[in-house]
This record gives structure tokens, C-alpha cells and sequence, in this order.
């Protein structure tokens, strides 16, 4: 994706949808929760720039320090030490954005919807159950899916 196609992407809604996913996926992981939740305060409140890869984000503690977060990681004081970070909570939460976002324009294409509708039918139904689909095993899949549905 193109950096202005990222910036499209990545909104209020989608990075709410990638949220409510990123919540489930981690429910086992409480050092994990913590930071996707402190993740999704800062990135309101923190300066970001994000190109659909690396995101480099303004520090919640000490203004005017930035850290870059990549796939190989973070070099924050705790991200360094190999513990989680909502440094590295918030970019994945950006990048499940974007590729929920991607997958609403194509369920839009396809089924002719607006996209904020089709972005509420993709985080709803298409995403979490792919998302489980690579990550997760068949019994924990099915756990989810009738927490979710219930
Ligand atoms: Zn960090």
C-alpha cells in the first residue's frame, strides 16, 4: 500500500475494529492487554507516523522522544529487555487497520456496500475468524467464535 492509501486506511473506525480484535487474540496474554489498551490511549493522545510498516511514535513519559518501532521490534527501555511494549501493541494495531481496511474495500467492490459499512462487515465476521484462522488451533478457534457470537 502506498503511504496516502495507509493514511486512508488507518482511521478511527478501523483502528477501533483491529481493537476489538486485537483484545480477543491477546485475551490469554494480560502483559499483552495491557499494552494494546494503553496502546490504543496514545495513539489519540501521542504524535505517530506510520508507512504501513514501521511506525515512529512520540514516547507517552517523555515528550519530544520518539521511538521506531519495526518488525524486529522496539528500542524503548522495556521493548529492548524483549517485554511488551504498547510501542509494539500500537503498530500492529495500525497494521491490522490497514489490512482490515483493505479487506472492506474488496467486500465493498464485491458486494456493492459503503465503506464504513462494509468496514463494520469486515472487522464483524471476516478478519477475527482469519486472524484466527493462521493463529490459533480448531479448539480455541471454536471457543472464540461462541465467545464472540454468543
Ligand atoms: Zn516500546
Amino acid at each position: 500500500m502506498s503511504n496516502a492509501s495507509v493514511a486512508q486506511a488507518v482511521n478511527r473506525v478501523s483502528v477501533g475494529a483491529a481493537l476489538q480484535a486485537a483484545r480477543i487474540e491477546a485475551h490469554e496474554h494480560q502483559a499483552w492487554i495491557t499494552a494494546i489498551n494503553r496502546a490504543a490511549l496514545n495513539l489519540e493522545a501521542c504524535k505517530w507516523q506510520f508507512d504501513g510498516d514501521d511506525l515512529r511514535i512520540e514516547s507517552a513519559t517523555n515528550s519530544g522522544t520518539y521511538y521506531t518501532v519495526t518488525a524486529a521490534g522496539c528500542l524503548c527501555k522495556a521493548g529492548a529487555a524483549g517485554k511488551a511494549c504498547w510501542h509494539r501493541a500500537a503498530r500492529r494495531l495500525l497494521i491490522k487497520a490497514a489490512e482490515l481496511a483493505e479487506l472492506a474495500s474488496e467486500i465493498s467492490a464485491v458486494e456493492g456496500l459503503e465503506l464504513a459499512e462494509a468496514l463494520g462487515k469486515a472487522a464483524a465476521e471476516l478478519a477475527p475468524l482469519q486472524t484466527y484462522a493462521r493463529q490459533w488451533n480448531a479448539a480455541t478457534i471454536a471457543r472464540n467464535a461462541a465467545e464472540l457470537y454468543a
